[in-house]
């Protein structure tokens, strides 16, 4: 799509220089416009910042009539608008916050030919609750001037993916109802299986996929261990504010709202200026909250992952993970705040086990697949590839080489390997704990589990071996229990009844399909400290 010279290619050319002052195109971008401007359905995929709105936006200009744009939130589109506006693009957006009287106009723009308006923004909830909206769309391609379908985040079609929003499978519609029309996707989530889902919803299955790389060579990755306690974890994220992050803007991501509140008011406690910021706080106070995080007034903000899309602040330096992520996805968009403008930024993520039964009885309610959120641990648990590499891996790419130029915490210390374990003792000790359990018909939550095989807990399934302390910690006994579940030799299950919601261990590991795998006998383990 980039070789040949099309009708077009002088006015594109013209069009980025003039209009938009940009010199030259960062890659697939011209071969997302030359295919759009073909008429072919495509999918962009390309990471936050890499450049996807000039691929709609350009060629919104080149031909007569209207690109109706489909983005799920509406400070995404005002920010849209107002960087058109600079460069006299004319642009509307219909939400619900806009008057009656504009939605009003911009209705009148779908069926007005002398408009001079090029772009339109929608919500995906017009589509289907809007009849007014539907018939004058109708009429406006009638009249053969509907241009284009450009749908922004166009993941969020997926339930697959980490932003589903439920109007966007009306989107379905849209290939059929109005043929001509060349629909342009464009996301920032590159998986396949979610790409794939998402071509299916708009029913334009094996459409034009064009992908940009994902490695983000600027961003440095670390997982640390996370204390047991949250004043070890204040004690951590204290150091990490007040010298390695000094003066310097971030955020700092954690599971909970009560987590939230609780390391907010905790930081604060100790000096260091943070916000917080959950979906429990009302629209004021959040927008209150983020406007004094750009302003610096608060060197980091504590958020859920409510806080997200639409995050516009180059020169975040700093992504700390106080929890894992649901999946490795989300860990991609969440860290991938940091250092937008190019420069280093440091994702940092506090690991422990507890965390991991945490998040995976969410997860295991919300969808049952632990898959991706065993995706997430493996990255954690990582200790011999550079953790660059496990993320091309997850998003089956290849970043070329096995080491990032010390961006990670991996390819710094190379051989910080602390010890090696041996895992079959361990593996029989934690099958006789299993055994008796099953017998006795006790719930195994991983954490009992873990007393039991430490001598703790009941005495009657604690294994009858010696105390496995002598030889590992603790926390090395929580490294193995998770290694162990990501391989598939322990299998988390999850009962649910009216009160809670438990997880345990439903069996034993399967020693046949360990003797197959010899390598997995040995589990290497290493521990990185927050200054080291
Ligand atoms: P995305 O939607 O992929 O997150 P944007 O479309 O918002 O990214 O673009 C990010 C920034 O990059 C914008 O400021 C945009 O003007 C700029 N940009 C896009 N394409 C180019 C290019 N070819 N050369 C230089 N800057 C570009």
């Amino acid at each position: 799509w980039e070789g040949t010279s099309y009708e077009w290619s002088d006015d594109v050319k013209s069009t980025l220089e003039n209009i938009f002052k940009i010199k030259s195109f960062r890659p697939k971008q011209l071969s997302a416009i030359n295919s759009t401007l073909s008429g072919e359905h495509a999918i962009v995929v390309m990471p936050t910042g890499a450049g996807k709105s000039l691929c709609y936006q350009l060629p919104a200009l080149l031909r007569p009539g209207l690109t109706v744009v489909v983005s799920p939130l509406i400070s995404l589109m005002e920010d849209q608008i107002r960087s058109l506006t600079q460069k006299n693009i004319p642009a509307m957006l219909m939400g619900s916050t806009s008057s009656k009287e504009e939605n009003q106009t911009a209705l009148k723009t779908l069926i007005d030919d002398k408009t001079d308006i090029k772009l339109l923004y929608v919500t995906p909830e017009r589509f289907a609750k809007s009849k007014r909206f539907m018939s004058n769309l109708q009429k406006c391609y009638a009249a053969g001037r509907l241009q284009r379908f450009a749908i922004d985040e166009v993941h969020c079609c997926s339930q697959w993916g980490h932003d589903f929003r439920p109007d966007y499978k009306f989107l379905g519609i849209l290939s059929n109802m109005f043929p001509k029309v060349p629909i342009l996707g464009l996301t920032g989530t590159a998986t396949s299986h979610v790409l794939s889902d998402v071509q299916k919803i708009l029913n334009i299955t094996g459409c034009l996929v064009l992908k940009t790389t994902f490695n983000r060579p600027n961003l440095f990755y670390q997982i640390l261990e996370k204390p047991a306690t949250q004043e070890g974890c204040l004690d951590v994220l204290e150091k990490l504010l007040k010298y390695r992050y000094k003066d310097e803007s971030g955020i700092i991501y954690a599971h909970s709202i009560k987590d939230c509140e609780d390391l907010a008011q905790g930081l604060r406690k100790r000096g260091l200026r943070v916000g917080c910021y959950h979906a429990s706080l009302d629209a004021d106070t959040r927008s209150k909250v983020h406007q004094k995080w750009h302003e610096k007034i608060y060197q980091a903000i504590v958020a859920t992952v409510a806080f997200g899309m639409g995050i516009d602040k180059p020169d975040v330096r700093f992504v700390i993970h106080h929890s894992i992520s649901k999946t490795m996805e989300n860990y991609y968009q969440e860290s991938g705040r940091a250092g937008r403008d190019g420069l280093r930024a440091e994702c940092v993520t506090l690991y422990r086990m507890q965390d991991l039964f945490r998040v995976s009885t969410m997860v295991f309610s919300n969808n049952g697949h632990l898959e991706q959120l065993y995706g997430m641990i493996k990255y954690c648990l990582n200790i011999k590839l550079c953790r660059r590499q496990v993320i091309a891996e997850y998003f089956n790419e290849n970043w070329g080489s096995t080491d990032c130029n010390y961006m990670c915490d991996v390819c710094i210390h190379p051989n910080k390997i602390i010890r090696e374990i041996r895992l079959e003792e361990h593996i029989k000790n934690l099958a006789t704990v299993i055994e008796k359990a099953e017998k006795k018909e006790i719930n195994l939550t991983a954490l009992k589990l873990l007393d039991a095989w430490f001598l703790k807990g009941p005495v009657n399934i604690r294994h009858d071996g010696p105390d496995p302390g002598l030889k590992i910690s603790r926390l090395v006994g929580e490294d193995v229990i998770a290694y162990l579940l990501i391989k598939g030799y322990l299998v988390e299950d999850f009962h649910f009844t009216a009160m809670s919601t438990i997880s345990y261990i439903k069996s034993g590991p399967n020693m046949e399909m360990i003797k197959d795998e010899n390598f997995s006998l040995r589990m290497l383990v290493r521990r990185s400290s927050a200054f080291d």
